[in-house]
C-alpha cells in the first residue's frame, strides 16, 4: 500500500501460487487489501498480430503524460506455456513504458484453465489498486473465449480490428462483439486507405444490430496507427469520456458487482466437481462410465444419470 513495487511483485507471486500454504497467506492479504481512491479498469483484446502490445505503448505513454496518474499493465497470455517468447516479446514491445516509474508491466502466467487465469489476474488487478495503480490496462492474447474473458473483469473492453476487405466484418458474429464498448481499427497508417473506410464503415453498420448494453453508451469505432502515433489523444479521450459516463450514471460500481457474482457461479461448478473427483470410487466410476459411452452400452444421458446417483450416494453414506 506504500507502493512498493517488489513487494507488489511479491504478492502477486503469491496469489498466483499453487501451493496450499501460499493459497491460505494469499486468502489473508485478499481480505485485508484496500483500493486507494478510485480505479479504471480497461481490457485491451483482438487478434494476434493487431498491435495489441503496440497500442498499449502509444496509448500507455499518452495516459501518463497527460494524467501524471500510475498505470499497470496486464497480460494474460494463455499460450505462453508453449511460447515463452511471447512474453519476453511483448516487453521488448513496451521499451518506454516500462521504463517510467509511474508503470508496472506484469504478465499473467499461463494456465490451462480460463477460469483460472481470470481468478488470478482479478487478484492482480486489485493488488494493483491497492498498491495505488489508477488505470489498469489489462490485454489478453488470443482468440474466441479469451477474448471474451477480459471484457469479464474491466469497466471498458476495447476490441482491435485490423484493415480489411470488409467482407470479413460481415462475418465478425453479434456475439463476438457485443461485450466490446469501443472498437478501434489499427494500422490506419494512412486514413485514406481504402480497407481502413471499408472496416470503420463495416463496423457502424454492425453496432446498429448488436443489442443495447447496460452502460447506455453507444460503443464507437476509431481508426488508430499504433506505429505512427496517429489517433491516440483521440482514443484516450473517448476513454476518458466513457469513464466520466459510466461514473456519472453509476454504471461503473454496479457492473464490478455483478461482475463478481458471475465469477462466483463460475467458480463454484469448477470447485465443486474438483472436490467430487477425489472422492472414494468418483474417478474410477467415471473412467468406467466412459468406457461404457465408448463401447456404446450407454448414452451420455443415462451416463450423467448413473454417474450423479452414484457421487449422491457417496455423500449420503459419508
Ligand atoms: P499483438 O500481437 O496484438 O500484441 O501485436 P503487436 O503489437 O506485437 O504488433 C504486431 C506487428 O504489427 C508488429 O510488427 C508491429 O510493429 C506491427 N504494428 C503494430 N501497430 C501498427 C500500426 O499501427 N501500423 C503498422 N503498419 N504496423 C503496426
Amino acid at each position: 500500500m506504500n507502493g512498493d513495487r517488489q513487494c507488489l511483485s511479491k504478492a502477486i507471486t503469491l496469489v498466483e501460487s499453487h501451493q496450499e500454504n501460499d493459497r491460505s497467506l494469499a486468502k489473508q492479504l485478499m481480505s485485508r487489501i484496500q483500493a486507494v481512491g478510485t480505479s479504471m479498469r480497461i481490457g485491451i483484446t483482438g487478434p494476434p498480430g493487431v498491435g495489441k502490445s503496440s497500442l498499449i505503448e502509444a496509448l500507455g505513454l499518452e495516459m501518463i503524460h497527460e494524467s501524471q496518474q500510475r498505470l499497470a499493465v496486464l497480460s494474460i497470455d494463455p499460450s505462453s506455456a508453449q511460447t515463452q517468447g511471447s512474453i519476453l516479446g511483448d516487453k521488448t514491445r513496451m521499451i518506454q513504458l516500462s521504463q517510467s516509474d509511474l508503470v508496472f508491466i506484469r504478465p499473467s502466467p499461463s494456465g490451462t484453465q480460463l477460469g483460472g487465469i481470470a481468478k488470478n489476474t482479478r487478484e492482480t488487478i486489485r493488488l494493483c489498486e491497492a498498491a495505488g495503480y489508477r488505470y489498469i490496462l489489462v490485454e489478453t492474447a488470443g482468440i474466441g473465449q479469451t477474448e471474451y474473458l477480459v471484457s469479464t473483469m474491466t469497466d471498458l473492453t476495447i476490441l482491435m480490428h485490423l484493415p480489411g476487405s470488409g467482407d470479413d466484418v460481415q462475418g465478425i458474429k453479434r456475439g463476438v462483439m457485443e461485450w466490446a464498448d469501443l472498437m478501434v481499427v489499427n494500422k490506419a497508417d494512412q486514413p485514406e486507405d481504402q480497407r481502413v473506410i471499408n472496416t470503420l464503415k463495416d463496423l457502424h453498420s454492425v453496432l446498429h444490430f448488436l443489442p443495447g448494453r447496460g452502460h447506455g453508451y453507444t460503443p464507437k469505432v476509431l481508426s488508430v496507427s499504433a506505429l505512427n502515433k496517429k489517433g491516440i489523444p483521440e482514443l484516450w479521450g473517448e476513454i476518458k469520456a466513457f469513464e466520466k459516463h459510466i461514473n456519472e450514471n453509476g454504471y461503473i460500481l454496479i457492473n464490478r458487482k455483478q461482475q463478481l457474482v458471475n465469477s462466483f457461479r463460475q467458480q463454484l461448478p469448477l470447485r465443486l466437481w474438483e472436490s467430487m473427483l477425489v472422492m472414494p470410487g468418483v474417478k474410477q466410476n467415471l473412467e468406467d462410465t466412459e468406457e461404457k459411452i465408448l463401447s456404446e452400452d450407454l448414452s451420455p444421458e443415462e451416463a450423467v444419470d448413473l454417474l450423479q446417483d452414484f457421487i449422491f450416494a457417496s455423500l449420503r453414506t459419508k
